[in-house]
Parts: structure tokens; sequence; C-alpha cells
């Protein structure tokens, strides 16, 4: 496809929920989380460079990444969180560019929960928000992983704020309602993508 949307939005905002009902239309997915795990799953390059770097104590003694001694790491050692961005940043972003090529959709939706924050906006042609209210990230977010209140509000504030999010949007989806709600602005977007794709591949 050579026509990208960026879907994003706040932790809990729907994101997922709006990619599936994309998905339903036939549209291919490309999904950040998704690579950024496969960067550094068992066996992967990624991951022994960082157990090069770090030492064994990185992996756990099934192969896979110790994320929590990673996360240590790289908090008491802000150089090494450079490191490691500088390693796994241009990997996940061959790797999403990999997908949109080999994907067959008239336009990809690339899922990135933190589009603007890392930049990734520049890598695609349009912006799609999905906007809730913090009390409703809050609510729905509790809801599906029964963590703590304060968990949420952390995650929150270290995000993007609204209004930012929404100022940078080229289009934004309303999440606040039901999920009938969420269908027809979906139907109304796919319907737009597939124009604007079209035009940029005549
Ligand atoms: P995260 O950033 O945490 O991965 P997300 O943006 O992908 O989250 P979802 O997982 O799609 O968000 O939605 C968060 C929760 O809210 C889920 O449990 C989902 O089923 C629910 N949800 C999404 N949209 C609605 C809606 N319109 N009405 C009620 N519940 C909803």
């Amino acid at each position: 496809a050579n026509f990208i949307v960026g879907l994003t939005g706040g932790i809990g905002s729907g994101k997922t929920t709006v990619a599936n009902l994309f998905a339903e239309q036939g549209i291919v997915l490309v999904d950040a989380d998704i690579i950024a795990r496969e960067v550094v799953a068992k066996g992967s390059d990624g991951l022994r460079q960082i157990g090069d770097k770090f030492g064994p104590q990185m992996l756990t003694p099934e192969g896979h990444l110790n994320r929590a001694a990673l996360r240590e790491q790289i908090f008491h050692h802000p150089q090494d969180r450079e490191w490691l961005n500088a390693l796994l940043h241009p990997m996940i972003r061959t790797r999403m560019l990999q997908q949109i090529a080999a994907a067959s959709s008239p336009y990809v939706i690339m899922v990135v929960p933190l589009l603007f924050e890392n930049g990734l906006d520049k890598l695609v042609h349009r912006t799609l928000v999905v906007d809730i209210s913090p009390k409703l990230q809050l609510q729905r977010t509790i809801e599906r992983d029964k963590v703590s209140k304060e968990q949420v509000q952390n995650i929150i504030n270290s995000q993007s704020d609204r209004q930012t999010r929404l100022d940078k949007a080229d289009d934004v989806i309303d999440n606040q309602g039901d999920v009938t709600a969420l269908q027809s602005q979906v139907l109304a977007l796919h319907n737009k993508y597939l124009q604007l794709a079209e035009r940029q591949n005549p």
C-alpha cells in the first residue's frame, strides 16, 4: 500500500477496537506494539545485542528478554536508554515499512500508541486520533486491566495530553459513545481513505 494512516490515542481510548473495525473492511493493520516485541523476541538480533551490551542477566533462563532487568538498567543510566532507542527504533521503523510495502489493501492502518510522542507521524500520510475524556480513559482501562486508578493516571500523565493530540490530528474519532456510533464513523473514514489512497496512486 502507498497510503498510510497513523492511528493513535491515549491509553484505553479504543485504538484496538477502532483498528479491528477497519480490519473488518479488509484493511491491513500494522501494529507498532507487536513489532516492538518482535525486534526483541527470543533469538532476535536485537535481543542478542542487548545481551552483549548489558550482560547475560538481560535474558531469562528460557532466552527471553528480562524486561524488568532492562527497565532497571535504563532507569539508572540515561545514556543506555539512548543506546537502546538508537538500536531498536530503526529496527522497528524498517519492519513497519516492510509490512506496509507488503500490504495488499488500498491503504494501511498503522496503530501507534505514541505516534506523535515518538515522531512517527512523519512516516504517515494522515493521522487519525481516537478521542475520549480522561475520565473515560480511567474507567475503561481500570475495567479492562483490573489495575489501580493511580497506575492508569500515571500512564495518562506520561502521554501527550488530549488537546495536543487533537491539535495534531487530521481526523478524529469520538469514542465516547457506544460501539454502534463508532461503526458509522469508521465507515465514513474508510470511504474517505479509499478516495485519498486512489488519488495518491492513480
Ligand atoms: P491501550 O492503549 O491501552 O492498548 P486501546 O486504545 O487499544 O488501549 P481498547 O483496548 O480498544 O483501547 O479499548 C479500551 C477498553 O474499552 C476495552 O476494554 C474496550 O473493549 C472498551 N471500549 C472501547 N470502545 C468502547 C465503547 N465505545 N464503549 C464501551 N467500551 C469501549
